[in-house]
Order: structure tokens, then sequence, then C-alpha cells
């Protein structure tokens, strides 16, 4: 059977990438791999809509957050952590494991944060040091305005550090013009590669946390990455694997084009979306902050949504995600980013259907067609 992953990371491979995944792996202390360095550095700052440098860590995206911790926090220093789902949540997480103090700014899950609390916080106190948020909660489907929260960060002494670890590739993150400080990604969700790689750009003004930091770290040092990414080269030994094939998939989005590639993931959702309507669900998140990566649906009563997403996988093949810590079995998730294309969402929906007409739904619910939910999806994807 046919696997189709819409899952919130990892996110299907490409066939260029896994050709690339299944060559002969080259030695990384040669020119042959600084040329693959110099490739992925080039490209990375353009999907970071960067000029700041890039590092490449040998992790899963949670590695790239902890560098940022443990690179910009000395024990005792302060810093805002936006907090509107479990991945908000591990910014404060890692600040607690490095001493830090979090300022704990709670957001109602499923909704966006206003900028001006965090201009009030940041105006109250002078010595907070960064400011920690998410592009994409991949819990509950929300996008933040990074944009808005640029402005407010930019002119204080805070640095602005953002998880796009499921946003990059997806959502529109303009780091230099937007005043961010550190952007975070990893490798499995929009940038369409298995995980293992944890990416991390870092300003100017940043770097100076790095100098003056007295956390203890010794392989996330981004200084050590720093010295080393200097002479195109690595402190350890790198993913050299994973790298290679990085370039493919950076080729891949070149070639789409990032506007493209956001317009695509946008309208996908809306295909979504549209079909959850269709199929008399409703969205987790509110309208103004709806994610262009991923959207999580209410799980409507009555209806067994563990069951649902298990029966999609084991029957049909079809992964989607289901909810996490407080919203497991209240709301199931997929996501419309990296490697998936429009016919993955029609067959996704079109399974979702059949499974949920064998659950009864459509029995219990007249009014409600089997396939209005793959009509509605279509009439959006065109
Ligand atoms: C997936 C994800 C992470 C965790 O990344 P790992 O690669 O599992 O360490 C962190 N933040 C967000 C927003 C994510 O979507």
């Amino acid at each position: 059977m046919e696997q189709r992953l819409l899952t919130p990371g990892p996110t299907p491979l490409p066939p260029q990438v896994r050709e690339a995944l299944a060559r002969p792996i080259i030695h990384h202390r040669t020119s042959q791999f600084q040329q693959v360095i110099k490739e992925s550095e080039q490209g990375l700052k353009e999907i970071f809509q960067t000029k700041n440098d890039v590092f490449i860590l040998a992790s899963s995206g949670t590695g790239a957050m902890e560098a940022a911790v443990a690179n910009l926090l000395s024990p005792g220093d302060k810093a805002i952590t936006i907090q509107g789902g479990k991945f908000g949540e591990r910014w404060t997480e890692l600040c607690k494991a490095y001493k830090a103090v979090p300022i704990v700014v709670d957001v109602t899950w499923g909704k966006a944060i206003d900028p001006k609390l965090i201009a009030e916080k940041l105006a109250a106190d002078k010595d907070i040091k960064a400011v920690f948020a998410t592009l994409t909660e991949t819990s509950t489907g929300v996008d933040t305005d990074i944009k808005a929260l640029g402005e407010v960060v930019r002119n204080t002494s805070a640095c602005l550090v953002v998880d796009a670890i499921s946003g990059l590739g997806a959502v529109d993150i303009q780091t230099d013009n937007w005043g961010v400080d550190v952007v975070v990604s990893g490798s499995q969700k929009g940038l369409m590669l298995p995980p293992g790689l944890g990416l991390i750009s870092v300003s100017p003004k940043a770097m100076k946390l790095v100098a003056e930091s007295k956390s203890p770290r010794y392989y996330f040092d981004l200084k050590a990455a720093k010295k080393a990414l200097d002479k195109t080269d690595t402190p350890w030994t790198p993913a050299i694997g994973l790298m290679i094939a990085l370039n493919e998939s950076i080729n891949l989005m070149k070639k789409e084009g990032l506007q493209n590639i956001f317009k695509r993931c946008k309208l996908e959702g809306e295909a979504i979306r549209q079909a959850a309507k269709a199929l008399g669900f409703t969205v987790f998140a509110d309208p103004n902050c709806m994610s262009n990566a991923v959207t999580a649906i209410n799980v409507p009563a009555g209806l067994d949504g563990e069951l649902m997403v298990k029966t999609m996988k084991d029957k049909y093949g079809v992964t989607i995600a289901g909810g996490q810590a407080e919203l497991k079995g209240k709301v199931f998730r997929a996501a419309h980013m990296g490697y998936i294309n429009k016919e993955d969402i029609i067959f996704a929906l079109s399974t979702m259907e059949t499974v949920l007409d064998e659950m009864g739904y459509f029995t219990q619910h007249p009014d409600i067609k089997k396939g209005a939910g793959v009509s509605a999806a279509k009439k959006v994807l065109g």
C-alpha cells in the first residue's frame, strides 16, 4: 500500500532528495565537501531571507532551539517566552534548563499574540535579553505575525528569536527586513528532508550575546560553529548525506520560487479548511491567525477522532496527526507544507470521507453528503 504522509514533520521526500540520499558517502574534510557547504550556506540564506550566517547542526530542530538558548542567555538572564502551544512551552522549558529566567506570556491556544503585550513588557524591564516566539505553532495551527513582533523588538536591546521549524519554507519570514535576530529550523518539515539537521541563523546583534554568554555549552557552541564556517568547515562531523540532500531540496525550492511555495501552501491550507467546513467541522485556530503550513481541525462531538486518524493510517496508508498535549483527542492536524501537493490533499480528504462513512458520520448527519469535502477542496485548488 502506498504510504502518504500529511504530518507536520516528517514530510514526504521528493525523488531528487531520495536519490541524493542513496549516493555513496564522501569525506567532509575535502574541497568536494567545502563546495557542498558553500552551496548550502548560499541557498539557506535565500530561504531564511538573510545575510546572516546560517549554522547547520547535526540535530533535530530542538537541538537548534537549545543552541539558541544556550548561546544567547547566561544563567539569571531574563527572557520573554511566548507560549500559545506545545512548542512555545519548549522555549520556556529550555530557558529553565539553562537557569535563565523566563517571563512567560501565555496566549490562549488557537489565538495569536498581541505584540502590544510584548512592547509593554519590554518597556517595563530593560534587562530582558531576548523574546522567544514561534512562527508556526504546529500544535495549534497558528501563525504568528513575526513582522509585527519585529517592529516591537528591533529598537530595544532584546533579540528576537523565532522557532520557524515547521514554518520555514511554507510561511513567509523575512529575517532581515523584519528585524529577526535568530531563526531556528529543522530539516524534516518545509525543507523536504529526513530529520537530522538543525538550522540557526544569527544576526550581529545576537552574536554579541553569543560572545557574552556564560552558559555551559560544547557541541552546540556557536562560537566554534562560526570559527569553522569562516573556513568553510564544521566543528564536528556534519550530517554529510543530509547536507548533500539539502542542496537538492534547495534547488527544488529555487526552481519553484519562494513566493510560489508560500502561495501553494496557503492554497492547500484553504482547500483543507473549506473541505472541513463542508463536512461540518470547524478549524481550531482563530480566523485571523490560521496557519498556512498546518491546520488543526476540531473533532466534532460524537466522533472518535483518534480512531479516525488510526483507521486512515492503518487501513488506507494516509497519515495525518492527532492532537498533542491538552489537545489530544480534541483535534486532528494535516500539514500543507513541503513536498505535499494538491493531489495528496485530495487523496487524503477522500480517504477521510471514506473512513467517516465507515464510522457512520454521514448517517448521523444526513444533511452532509459524502464527497462534499473533496468537492469543496477541488473548487479551491482549481
Ligand atoms: C517539529 C517542531 C519542533 C521540534 O522539532 P524536532 O525536530 O522534533 O526537534 C519544534 N518547534 C516546532 C514549531 C515544530 O513544528
